[in-house]
């Protein structure tokens, strides 16, 4: 799923018919991002891609390179279409995209979607961290197509953050628009300010969570936390 995921983006990203095979793949997928304001990622400003391109034109000369060599001759330009994609969440409206697929339902037990992947750049020096989110909800009267939290999480990991404010907006979200029992989000992630600078530590993980409702509960949390530990796939 996750990989269906990505090569929808990628998709949506590019342009809507150049991706022959993954247009194949995902008609399905495309035709439900156009319907849930995903489509706003599907082309790039050129306006704003022509003056960040100029401004990383500026960064290479400062950095020491020299921005006409054959290498780095389009550079500024792909640096610029690649942070437009990094910060394409500001472009979307998480609540929008749960409410385009709230569902009546019955179901009153836990659901947790883990693992879900996590590209974002720290606010603090614009590098990567990347990691893995998961989040569960217990239904009130509403469920979501199980997509939608995954976009959510993107759609706040596409700006500039931090990670405990990711933690806490996705968190806010799903209370807000589902009006659930409760919402757990634990989000785990190495961040490269971390490891390629500073303190220059591979190997550790920042882990920040977030609970409302029957999450604050310890009984409801530990079941929570022992579910997203255990390997049953
Ligand atoms: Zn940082």
């Amino acid at each position: 799923m996750n990989k269906a995921r990505k090569i929808t983006e990628q998709l949506t990203f590019n342009t809507l018919k150049d991706n022959k095979m993954a247009s194949e793949i995902n008609r399905d997928m495309v035709i439900e991002n156009k319907m849930d304001d995903y489509e706003k990622i599907d082309q790039y400003n050129p306006k704003k891609i022509q003056e960040l391109a100029g401004h990383y034109e500026q960064v290479l000369h400062l950095v020491g390179e020299d921005p006409s060599r054959e290498g780095l001759e389009k550079t500024p330009e792909r640096v610029a279409k690649a942070m437009q994609f990094l910060t394409h969440g500001y472009d979307l409206d998480p609540a929008k995209i749960l409410k385009s697929a709230m569902f009546q339902e019955d179901y009153k037990q836990m659901v947790i979607v883990k693992d879900i992947e996590i590209y974002s750049m720290c606010e603090h020096h614009m590098l990567p961290f990347v990691g893995k989110a998961h989040v569960a909800y217990i239904p009130n009267k509403y469920i979501v197509g199980l997509s939608k939290i995954p976009r959510v999480v993107d759609a706040y990991a596409r700006r500039l953050q931090v990670q405990e404010r990711l933690t806490t907006q996705i968190k806010e979200c799903i209370q807000q628009t589902l009006n659930p029992m409760g919402v757990a989000v634990v989000i785990e992630a190495h961040h490269y300010c971390m490891m390629m600078r500073g303190i220059q530590k591979q190997n550790s993980v920042t882990t920040t969570s977030d609970f409302t409702g029957a999450f604050l509960t310890e009984k409801t949390r530990a079941e929570f936390i022992h579910l997203i530990g255990s390997n049953l796939h």
